[in-house]
C-alpha cells in the first residue's frame, strides 16, 4: 500500500469529498483477504478439476443437482466461516462520511453486512438463501441438507430447491438492477473495489457512470478493463487501500466541521 503515493490518495479523497452521491461497485476481490476465493482464481482442493462454469450454470444443475448442490454447501460454509476484512469495514464506516452512499455488490456473500453496511444491493443473489428452481418458493435450509447428496425438494411442487444465485447465463433480478441503474445514473462519484470488469451487465454500471459525467475511482491489485475509464486508479489490496482512503475522507470531513463550527 506504501506504493500509492500520499497525494494521489489526498486526490482521490477529494474527490469523494465533493461529492454529494457515490456509488460503490464492489467484486470478489474485497472478499479475497477475508479467505474466499475469486472465480479466476484456481478452485480449492476437491473442486479443482471442474471450472465454475461447469458448476455455477441451469445446465450443470439440470445435469448433475447433486454435485452442484455440494459445491454450493462447501461454499456455503466457507463464506459462514469467514470474517469481514477492513475494507468491508471502511465501506461500511464511508456509509456515515457521505451525504449518500448506494452499496453494489456482485459478491454472494453477506461480508458487507456483517460489517454494518446497510441497504447492500445483492446483484448476483446471496449463498444464504435458497428457493425452488421451477416455482421460485423461498426455501429455508436444515441442517440435515447441508449434508445431503442431492439438492432438498420443493415442499410446494417437487421441484429442486437451488441457492438464490444468479448462474451463468441467467438474468440478473430485476429490482436489484433497477436500483442499481437508478444509484448510478444520479451519482457524481463511482467506486469500482475488486471487480475485473468482464461480468456483464455489472461492469457496464462504471462505464455508465462515466458517461454521465461522473468521476471513477478504480481500487485494484491488477489493471483491469475498467482502468480506460478510471479518473483515478489506486493499486492495492481493498484491505489496505480502502481504510487508508476512507480515513484521508474521514480526515477532510473533520477539518472542514472544525472550519465551519463555534
Ligand atoms: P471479478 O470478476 O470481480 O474479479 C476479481 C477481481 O478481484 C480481479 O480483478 C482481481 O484482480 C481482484 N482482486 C484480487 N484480490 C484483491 C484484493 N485483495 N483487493 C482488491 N481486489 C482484488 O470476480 P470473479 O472472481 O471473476 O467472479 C465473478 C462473479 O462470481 C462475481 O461477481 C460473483 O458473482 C461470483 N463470485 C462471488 C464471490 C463472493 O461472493 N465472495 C466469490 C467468487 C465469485
Ligand atoms: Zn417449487
Amino acid at each position: 500500500m506504501g506504493h500509492i503515493p500520499s497525494e494521489v490518495l489526498e486526490q482521490a479523497a477529494a474527490l469523494v469529498d465533493q461529492a454529494d452521491r457515490v456509488v460503490c461497485l464492489t467484486g470478489a476481490g474485497v472478499s479475497a483477504e477475508s479467505g474466499i476465493p475469486t472465480f479466476r482464481d484456481a478452485q480449492r482442493g476437491l473442486w479443482s478439476r471442474y471450472r465454475p462454469e461447469e458448476l455455477a450454470s441451469p445446465e450443470a444443475f439440470d445435469a448433475h443437482p447433486g454435485r452442484v448442490w455440494r459445491w454450493y454447501m462447501w461454499r456455503l460454509g466457507l463464506v459462514e466461516r469467514a470474517r469481514p476484512n477492513p475494507g468491508h469495514r471502511a465501506l461500511a464506516q464511508l456509509a456515515r462520511l457521505v451525504p449518500h452512499l448506494t452499496l453494489i455488490t456482485q459478491n454472494v456473500d453477506s461480508l458487507h453486512e456483517a460489517a454494518g453496511s446497510p441497504d447492500v444491493i445483492h446483484l448476483h443473489g446471496r449463498l444464504d438463501r435458497f428457493r425452488c428452481h421451477d416455482c421460485e418458493q423461498p426455501y429455508a435450509l436444515r441442517p440435515q441438507d447441508r449434508e445431503a447428496d442431492r439438492p432438498p425438494s420443493c415442499p410446494r411442487c417437487g421441484g429442486r430447491v437451488r441457492p438464490d444465485v444468479v448462474w451463468f447465463g441467467e438474468p440478473l433480478p430485476p429490482r436489484p438492477w433497477q436500483a442499481a441503474l437508478a444509484a448510478v445514473a444520479a451519482c457524481d462519484c463511482m467506486w469500482a473495489v475488486g471487480t475485473s470488469g468482464v461480468v456483464y451487465p455489472a461492469a457496464q454500471l462504471p462505464q455508465m457512470a462515466r458517461e454521465r459525467g461522473a468521476r471513477l475511482l478504480v481500487v485494484n491489485p491488477e489493471p483491469t478493463e475498467l482502468d480506460p475509464w478510471a479518473t483515478i486508479t489506486l493499486s492495492g489490496p481493498s484491505g489496505a487501500v480502502l481504510p487508508a482512503l476512507v480515513a484521508r475522507v474521514a480526515a477532510r470531513r473533520s477539518r472542514a466541521e472544525s472550519r465551519g463550527g463555534a
